[in-house]
């Protein structure tokens, strides 16, 4: 099991300076994993983040949300077209940084939709992430689908409600991915969503109910990682947090970032370390009660 953090814990531009910077403290904070959001794929420097990874024997992976004109869901094709290639284009760079998993939202716009997903608009998506998947496959990588509230997608806002997704992409190579933060919102609890998930589990986000310091809001992970024990999860499994205090140009704004949560990025992060080691230690010595 690897435990990681976000790269937005410690930088919002990802240029020479700031790649080097986020890989040399996820490191630092004590984490096996780091994740790189690719909101900008084409100006990201794979060879120097797949240098520097290697230099500081940090697995990686990539996340992204799509926007207005990348949407999988569209009706114009065109629009669905650029989405697609710009994953194929995050495909390729887990690829040459020597990752195995691309998630977050990929299969819609991560944003406020003023009406329901269609049909249309699911099947559109649903037979993108498939074709995804295979050319993934081809290259090693897990696709998982990041379930996120109802304010940053329509598509899929429940653990449930993403295995039907599943279902109609229907692809062995695509799995869930659930995260504390939204989970909070939109699910009953912390602990049936990831029973029901089970084995199509395949990427996890720990975040805390307004997005700071792990335990100092109202998520309940007791149960969150009671659940993880119980279903024998072993994937990866990603601190995320974001404060004002480290701006990105396109997700700060994209996802309500106001608030300056914290400042001390290497604090926040040795915290939510030790926290997530913490929880899985205490629920693995269940089985000796
Ligand atoms: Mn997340």
């Amino acid at each position: 099991m690897q435990i990681g953090a976000h790269a937005l814990v410690f930088t919002g531009v990802f240029d020479e300076a700031g790649i080097t910077l986020a890989i040399e403290k996820t490191k630092l904070a004590g984490f096996d994993l780091i994740e790189i959001p690719l909101m900008d794929p084409w100006t990201f420097d794979r060879h120097l983040a797949a240098r520097l990874l290697r230099e500081h024997d940090l697995a990686a992976t990539a996340s992204l949300g799509l926007n207005d004109s990348t949407d999988l869901t569209s009706s114009d094709p065109a629009v669905v077209a650029a989405g697609e290639r710009m994953l194929e284009e995050c495909l390729d760079i887990v690829h040459a940084m020597g990752g195995t998993r691309l998630c977050g939202v990929i299969y819609s716009a991560m944003k406020k939709y003023l009406q329901p997903a269609t049909s249309a608009g699911r099947a559109s998506s649903a037979a993108a992430i498939n074709r995804l998947a295979t050319r993934a496959e081809g290259l090693g990588i897990h696709l998982s689908l990041e379930v996120v509230n109802r304010y940053e997608t329509n598509v899929i806002n429940t653990g449930r409600g993403a295995l039907e997704f599943l279902d109609e992409v229907g692809h062995t190579n695509v799995s869930v991915h659930l995260d504390t933060y939204h989970m909070n919102i939109e699910e009953s609890d912390q602990f049936s969503p990831v029973l029901d998930v089970g084995d199509r589990l395949g990427y996890v986000h720990i975040g805390e109910s307004h997005r700071g310091y792990l335990g100092s809001g109202t998520v309940d992970f007791d149960s969150f990682f009671r659940g993880l024990s119980r279903i024998g999860y072993d994937g990866p499994i990603v601190f995320e947090s974001f404060s004002s205090a480290v701006v990105s140009a396109e997700l700060s704004n994209t996802l309500g970032i106001w608030r300056n949560l914290w400042q001390d990025s290497d604090n926040l992060a040795a915290h939510a370390n030790a926290f997530i080691r913490g929880q899985l230690r205490a629920v693995e010595t269940i089985a000796l009660h």
